[in-house]
């Protein structure tokens, strides 16, 4: 844990968050400041600053993020729904890792935003 750091406190419990998930890897909870409907964070326990901090060592991890995304978005209501007969379908999510200024971050402990919701696209980021 590093201190000074906003999710390094969130997933010690040391501040509160409108968390939906955890296991000992993750913890994911909805952002204070949402860009739409549903904004969620996916967040490691384990201190990483940015993506491009990742090694191979952390390939199950970033795989395990990734895979929670559908799951939330599903449970939050936002899931992609197939068309059955083959067309585009409806709903979605938008899956995003920030890195570094030119990136948008400005919390320097690894997330992938979650976001969804009608049109999110049209949100702020
Ligand atoms: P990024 O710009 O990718 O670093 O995103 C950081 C995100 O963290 C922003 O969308 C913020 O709204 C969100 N955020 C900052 N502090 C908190 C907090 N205490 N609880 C939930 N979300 C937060
Ligand atoms: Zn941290």
């Amino acid at each position: 844990m590093l201190d000074n750091c906003i999710f390094c406190k969130i997933a010690a419990k040391q501040i509160p968050s409108r968390t939906i998930y955890e296991d000992d890897d993750l913890i994911a909870f909805h952002d204070i400041n949402p860009a739409a409907p549903v904004h969620l964070l996916i967040v490691p326990k384990r201190h990483i600053p940015t993506l491009s901090d990742c090694t191979q060592d952390d390939a199950a991890l970033l795989g395990k993020m990734m895979l929670l995304a559908p799951q939330l978005a599903r449970e939050q209501g936002c899931d992609y729904q197939p068309d059955p007969s083959g067309n585009v379908g409806s709903g979605g999510y938008k899956t995003q890792f920030n890195t570094g200024p030119d990136g948008g971050q400005e919390v320097y402990h690894l997330h992938l935003h979650v976001i969804g919701g009608p049109k999110p696209w049209r949100g702020q980021r």
